[in-house]
């Protein structure tokens, strides 16, 4: 994959301190196009489309949100938590703003755990970026898996 400038933009803004605290990236020292390339054969491996992952994640802090910031048990026997915070967070490719949230969801069955929010929702439909390693949103493919499918 090649970065066009748009995406060495998002990349220089990624960095911990400018958009949040700790930035995107985590402690992964690859680049952009490697980030994503890699991530993106992991899910081709789990069998797992980005459009896939990306509306479970949406389906679950919907159920989740009912439980008003308290763990909610769905029938599935997956655990979500929803919490909010006051404002909004641009994405990084500067087309859009979203509700400062967090999720987390985990599966008691295969000790699957996620966090994120709606901009890592995006993140992911719309840039397929799971967020580098060592970040606290990083939405790792294997993980995601042990969520899919989503019943
Ligand atoms: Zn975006």
């Amino acid at each position: 994959m090649k970065l066009s400038a748009k995406d060495i933009h998002a990349y220089e803004r990624m960095k911990g301190g400018l958009i949040t605290a700790n930035g995107f990236l985590g402690t992964d020292a690859r680049g952009l196009a490697e980030i994503i390339q890699k991530d993106s054969e992991a899910m081709e491996e789990l069998g797992l489309t980005f459009e896939q992952a990306a509306s479970a994640l949406e389906t679950l802090k919907d159920a989740g949100s009912k439980g008003l910031g308290e763990p909610t048990e769905l029938p599935n026997g997956i655990v979500v938590q929803t919490g909010d915070a006051r404002g909004v967070l641009p994405c990084p490719w500067d087309d859009g703003v979203f509700h400062k949230n967090s999720v987390v969801a985990e599966n008691p069955a295969n000790g699957g755990r996620l966090v994120y929010s709606d901009l890592s929702i995006h993140l992911l439909r719309e840039h397929h970026f799971c967020q580098g390693r060592g970040s606290e949103f990083r939405l790792d493919p294997a993980e995601m898996a042990k969520f899919m499918p989503l019943r």
